[in-house]
């Protein structure tokens, strides 16, 4: 037998195409390993393939399936399954009749088929026969037994099987759900456990195996909990969702509109899954599932894949519309603005605890609602205990990495008062879970116990520095957004004094989504209308001298960029020696669309960084590379990905990628260990190659043609061609060598003189109110 601890994971094999199948199998991809696809053959040929001749046997019609799904994820506009294109090329695809001798090459098959019993039954006979033995398999079922499923198989087999549910889409959800049976190997479990958290990047939580898990056991409750509810007491659909998203601490598609991304008939069959399975569930009749929706399916009215579900988007005269289906009628009528005072009280609270608890204590009919909600939730999620899970941080983590809720259901039932909320659960006559009785009557009054939080260091309103341990520092922003201004800035220098003082070195990120999404505009704006020169210059140059003082420092810095990190904060991240980013880092020198330039040494690093590309061994022409950096700034461009990052040349190929989202902050911070150990010096200033007027003329003749092709406008050439003159470090008739601060002083320069433009504000005015670029 084949220790667990050595093993590993060069191949793998995903059988079923579909939906789950070939995502994931991008993901694997991901990750840097070769991954095989395979579907069924299909049993028709397309018009297409009737046309070139060919037949029901030929190999590109048999690979069909697999190479149609490819070919979309290939081709998907946004939120991509892969990290950079050419992570498709690790995947061959194949069927699973002509190729399943490939199956002897993988060290782990996945099993991605139709959600049906006996079909799975009969795909893992069919992996038996071909794989290796030993060789660990697991099924995407999103609720069927695992135990069932390979029940007539070998022991070998049984033995190496267990659940691995991946969430949709599964490069971007972070839960996967772990499902052994009694008889999986231990030692199988544990690589697995590994391998999903640390490989693959996935938030893992080890279910039980019992009908629907943990996510979509709870998940499904709470949807259908709330339409039964909505049904007995005649709520609409608008007003649902208007109560069970943001202001329960949930995502904005609420109930309805998550339904319609499932898809009705995933949801009903998930639904008659616990209904059939879980004939002693006390709650059994929730999972029933309502006449009208069964009515919809009839009618194929599933949710987004067929046009319409709950909600239908329509044309009307102002472009689409957005149409509410009346549940009684089962016809559509144009979405109804749904006004509740408790939730617009709520709705800007940032804390969800506080949020959630300030709608559950309003008594007016959104108030009552949630508070139904969440109470049945909680007391279904807190009697499913030990059935689903003996512990509640699996059933929290399940639904927030799962389902996006920004508190798990015991979190929530902290953030409310436990024995408050038990009192009210009482007065109105409903049972209280043993396990939550106990707890109360044992004098507990939280589910967590709290940990004292570590104080920061300092705060200010807009950041904070805290002690990481192990003396390392940590500064995290917390402004709306991450946005940068003065408390921030002013910050980052005590960061670097408390540095130099007391610690080893720094760690900037935070635990948020996103890590900055820049200078705060509206702030900017403000000063720029007012004519106030000073306080923008002051901020810049301050802001300046503080990513080049953390550069310099002699202790090491490393930036922890994750989500959107634009402008101000993709500068911040330049700033540090070292950039450990988190694999879901969208970073980008956003400027230009909002009528500026990067000033805050973000042309200078990207000048920094694409002659660092530059062969020094051959006579090679550095304009390519200065251009490659020009437009990338000039067409403001974000990468899709931490590896998208560094083709952009944002990121240098040695800096790190973290991919668990929830080891960043420990990644980053043993990298500045590790730097530390090792013995840093600072960098010290250095001398820049810029190209002057050799490079400028060039730069300047390519704005020219574009604008000639009609992409530019006048003021982005203005822009454009200030941009240039700040990369190639003004107009020196011959290539020269700089210092940093003269190329900062260019950025300065132009980024005022760009700020005293009316266009300019026009464009961050409009920036500010529709998160889009102007063009004018
Ligand atoms: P899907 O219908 O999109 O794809 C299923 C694929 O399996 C199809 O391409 C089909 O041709 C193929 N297939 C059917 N029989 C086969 C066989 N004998 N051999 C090889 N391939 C075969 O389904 P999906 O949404 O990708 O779901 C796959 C599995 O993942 C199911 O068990 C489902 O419950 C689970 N799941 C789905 C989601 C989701 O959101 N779609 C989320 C989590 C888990």
């Amino acid at each position: 037998m084949q220790n667990s601890q050595y093993r590993q994971i060069k191949r793998v094999a995903v059988v079923g195409a579909g939906t789950m199948g070939s995502q994931i199998a991008a993901h694997i991809a991901n990750v840097g390993i070769p991954c095989d696809l395979l579907d069924i053959p299909p049993t028709e040929l397309t018009l297409e393939e009737r046309a070139s001749h060919l037949t029901i046997d030929s190999p590109t019609v048999r690979d069909r399936i697999a190479q149609s799904a490819l070919d979309r994820m290939k081709s998907a506009k946004t939120r991509s399954p892969f990290y950079v294109p050419d992570a498709a090329e690790l995947i061959r695809i194949g069927n699973f009749h002509d190729h399943a001798e490939w199956l002897a090459d993988a060290d782990w098959i996945i099993e991605a088929v139709v959600e049906n019993l006996e079909v799975k039954k009969q795909v893992h006979a069919r992996i038996d026969q071909h794989r290796r033995r030993g060789t660990l398999v697991t099924s995407n079922t999103s609720g069927i037994s695992i135990r069932a499923i390979a029940e007539a198989l070998s022991e070998d087999y049984q033995e190496c099987f267990l659940g691995t549910h991946f969430f949709n889409p599964p490069r971007y959800m972070h839960l996967v759900e772990l499902i052994p049976t009694a008889v999986t190997r231990p030692d199988l479990v544990e690589f697995s456990f590994d391998f999903a958290e640390h490989t693959l990047g996935k938030g893992i939580v080890r279910c039980k195996d019992t009908p629907n898990f943990i996510a979509n056991r709870i998940g499904i409750f709470s949807i259908l909990h709330a339409i039964h509810l909505m049904l007995e007491e005649g709520y609409s659909i608008d007003e649902v969702d208007a109560i069970t998203g943001p202001p329960m601490g949930r995502p904005r598609s609420g109930t309805f509109r998550l339904g319609d991304m499932i898809g009705l008939d995933v949801l009903v069959d998930v639904a008659n899954n616990v209904y059939e399975n879980a004939p002693n569930d006390e709650r059994r009749e929730v999972f029933r599932v309502p006449d009208f929706i069964l009515r919809m399916v009839e009618k194929g009215w599933l949710g987004e894949k067929t046009g319409g579900g709950f909600y239908q988007s329509r044309r009307g005269e102002n472009g689409s519309e957005i149409w509410t289906l009346d549940y009684n009628t089962l016809e559509y009528a144009p979405r109804s603005e749904v006004r509740f005072d408790s939730v617009d009280r709520v709705r800007r609270i940032a804390d969800a605890g506080e949020r959630l608890k300030g709608l559950i204590d309003s008594d007016d009919r959104a108030g009552q609602f949630a508070w139904k909600c969440l109470s049945h939730a909680m007391r279904y999620a807190a009697s499913r205990i030990p059935e689903i899970s003996d512990d509640i941080d699996s059933i929290d983590n399940a639904m927030k990495w799962g389902f996006n809720w920004e508190l798990g259901i015991f979190e929530a039932w902290d953030a409310i008062g436990a024995p408050e909320s038990v009192e009210r659960m009482k007065s109105e006559d409903h049972a209280i879970p043993p396990f939550v009785a106990n707890l109360l009557y044992s004098g507990h009054t939280l589910f967590y116990r709290t940990s004292p939080k570590s104080k920061p260091v300092k705060s200010n309103a807009d950041a904070s520095l805290i002690d990481m341990g192990d003396g390392v520092l940590c500064l995290e922003f917390h402004s709306k957004m991450n946005t940068i201004d003065n408390p921030s800035i002013e910050m980052m220098f005590e960061a670097l004094d408390a540095v130099e003082r007391n610690f080893e070195g720094l760690v900037i990120g935070n635990h948020a989504d996103n890590f900055s999404v820049g200078a705060n505009l509206a702030l900017m704006l403000e000063r720029a209308r007012n004519g106030d020169w000073e306080a923008i210059e002051a901020m810049i140059s301050t802001f300046q001298r503080a990513n080049m003082r953390f550069r310099l420092s002699s202790k090491p810095v490393v930036t922890a960029p994750v989500g959107m990190t634009f402008g101000g904060g993709c500068e911040i991240a330049f700033g540090a020696d070292r950039i450990c980013a988190a694999a879901e880092t969208y970073i980008g020198l956003v400027e230009v669309g909002v009528g500026l330039i990067p000033a805050a040494g973000g042309v200078k690093e990207m000048a920094i960084r694409c002659l660092e590309d530059v062969p020094s061994d051959a006579d090679v022409d550095p304009f390519p590379y200065i251009r490659r950096a020009f437009e990338t700034v000039a067409y403001a461009k974000v990468s899709e990905s931490a590896g998208h990052a560094k083709r952009l040349g944002y990121l240098r190929s040695t800096d790190r990628i973290s991919i668990n989202r929830r080891h960043h902050l420990h990644d980053a911070k043993q990298l500045v260990l590790t730097m530390a150990a090792d013995g840093y010096q600072g960098p010290q200033p250095r001398q820049m190659f810029v190209l002057g007027e050799t490079g400028l003329v060039r730069l300047r003749s390519e704005i020219d043609l574009s604008r000639r092709a009609g992409h530019l406008s006048d003021y982005d050439v203005k822009i454009l061609n200030q941009l240039a003159y700040v990369l190639c470090g003004g107009n020196f008739s011959t290539p020269q060598s700089v210092s940093e601060d003269y190329l900062l002083e260019l950025e300065r320069e132009a980024f005022l003189g760009l700020c005293g433009e009316e266009k300019t504000h026009q464009r961050i005015e409009y920036t500010l109110k529709t998160g889009k670029p102007l063009k004018n």
